[in-house]
């Protein structure tokens, strides 16, 4: 019998890639196989023996170029991206994640990893010099698929090394394009792209356990974290992981709730939660709970959501129905302790309404699992080291918050969340030159910056 997986070296199958917003086909990406991975892999690795030898000026040039390139298209990339993700156009969604993408690459471009003179004396002199690794295999999820593929591919060939990267099955035709554009002003082979649907044929799985490839870059769940991890161990391959969270949000007894209400939505709702980054738990003090869930649901309930190509939508639907079953399901289990303020009630799709539910605590569903989508437990705490205490109660430590109009308190607080990042009245912001990672089950090693940028080489230490 036939294996569906297609092995040949073109793809001969493909897969549906389908609008969030009306469930129509928008169009097809291939299923590539083993096969197609091979020679992605070979073409990589033939192409990392110029790429890695060229000129530091070379490469910062071709990643100014990928920058510009992004600029020159970032329409075109945004609506692609609105059609298979379903972010809106409008607000926090596609245009804005292009145009962070370019920011992205044009700051990435401008970094760079000297060589490090240890010591220089009469003993001798000993350097510290950063070599690339080979080939990187970059895996991306559904959320952030241009942004992503940016953080991931742009700091690998600055550094000198050449990059194979597999897109959601979601939301593959962004990342399509993108290579195709980055193709055009890069030299041959330095960026390839494989996409599968994950059912017949699971390439990621295939990278990780690829003996050619020297570092897979993963974000994704903690779940898939985990295989990956697993199957790179026969290669060693070295690994950043960029995983789920569940940050937890403290609103101190000191905050002004009409004030910090548009932060708080904004940090929970962004791209509909869908964010790895996202506060998915808000504990407030009990003095001001009740106004911080009055001024939540109204700011809330004045979002307009709907198709993300319309001009007049500022959140669009759950980009999938695995992601919309799991939202619904922990809203609804969680209706029976708490109180649902604002949504709760499936609209037509895929789109579920930002939704609010106060009356939970931790152990409850809602609060302790990453739901990953538009519904936002609040907690009520009356003292705050057990507010502290319940937000380190999760086995994920990506990001936190602290919302206060007394910055040393808040300072204070943010000492002891156990998270890579916490932001103090906002929550959720990531920038180029801040390196960004998580503790605990939230992934390895860090993104962005020099200390990002270092994760793609090997430390050489020459002694003369
Ligand atoms: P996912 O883990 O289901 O998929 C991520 C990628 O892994 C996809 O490209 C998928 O095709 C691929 N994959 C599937 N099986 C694989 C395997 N066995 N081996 C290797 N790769 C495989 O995640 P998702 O649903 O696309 O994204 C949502 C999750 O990602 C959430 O948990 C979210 O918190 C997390 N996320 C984290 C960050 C971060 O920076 N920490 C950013 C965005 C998303």
């Amino acid at each position: 019998m036939n294996s569906p997986v297609n092995t040949a070296a073109t793809g001969v199958c493909d897969f549906a890639v389908i609008n969030p917003s009306t469930g129509a086909e928008i169009g097809r990406a291939p299923n590539m196989g083993i096969a197609d991975l091979n020679h992605a892999v070979a073409t990589a690795k033939a192409a990392f023996a110029h790429w890695s030898q060229s000129s530091d000026a070379e490469r910062q040039n071709a990643c100014r170029a990928v920058a510009a390139k992004l600029q020159e298209h970032a329409a075109e990339l945004a609506e692609l991206i609105t059609l298979e993700q379903g972010k809106p156009l409008n607000g926090l969604g596609s245009r804005w994640e292009v145009g962070g993408a370019a920011a992205w690459a044009a700051h990435t471009a401008e970094l760079s990893l000297p060589v490090k003179i240890l010591q220089d004396n009469s003993d001798g002199r000993v350097e510290l010099h950063r070599k690339p690794l080979g080939v990187v295999g970059s895996i991306t999820p559904w959320n952030f698929p241009v942004m992503i593929a940016i953080w991931h591919i742009m700091p690998a060939l600055r550094t000198g090394n050449t990059v194979v990267i597999k897109p959601s099955p979601y939301t593959p035709l962004s990342t399509l394009r993108l290579v195709e554009l980055m193709q055009a002003v890069l030299p041959a082979g330095v960026v390839t792209v494989v996409t599968c649907d994950d059912v017949t044929s699971n390439l990621g799985a295939a990278m990780s356990a690829h003996p050619d490839i020297r570092k897979i870059v993963f974000t994704g769940s903690c779940a898939t974290g985990q295989k990956v991890m697993r199957s790179a161990a026969d290669t060693m391959k070295r690994l950043t992981l960029e995983l789920g969270g569940n940050d937890a949000g403290i609103v101190l007894p000191d905050a002004d709730p009409a004030a910090i209400a548009e932060g708080l939505f904004w940090g929970a709702f962004i791209n509909n939660g869908q964010t790895c980054a996202a506060m998915k738990r808000l504990y407030v003090h009990d003095s001001i709970h009740d106004a911080v869930c009055a001024a939540l649901v109204a700011y809330a309930a004045a979002v307009p959501v709907g198709d993300g190509m319309q001009e007049g939508s500022v959140l669009g639907p759950v980009q999938n129905k695995m992601q919309f079953d799991k939202v619904s399901a922990l809203v609804d289990a969680a209706r029976i302790k708490g109180q649902v303020l604002l949504g709760g009630v499936p609209g037509a799709g895929l789109f579920y309404p930002p939704t609010i539910v106060a009356g939970l605590q931790n152990g409850d569903a809602l609060v302790d699992e990453e739901q990953f989508g538009p519904a936002l437990p609040v907690i009520r705490y009356t003292d705050v080291d057990a507010a502290i205490a319940m937000a380190n109660d999760s086995p994920n430590g990506l990001g936190g918050s602290v919302w206060s109009g007394n910055i040393a308190a808040a300072h204070a607080v943010a000492a002891r969340l156990e998270c890579g990042s916490v932001w103090i009245n906002k929550h959720g912001l990531v920038q180029p030159n801040a390196p960004f990672g998580g503790v605990k089950a939230s992934g390895l090693g860090v993104e962005f910056g020099e200390e990002g940028l270092a994760e793609y080489t090997d430390i050489q230490v020459i002694f003369s």
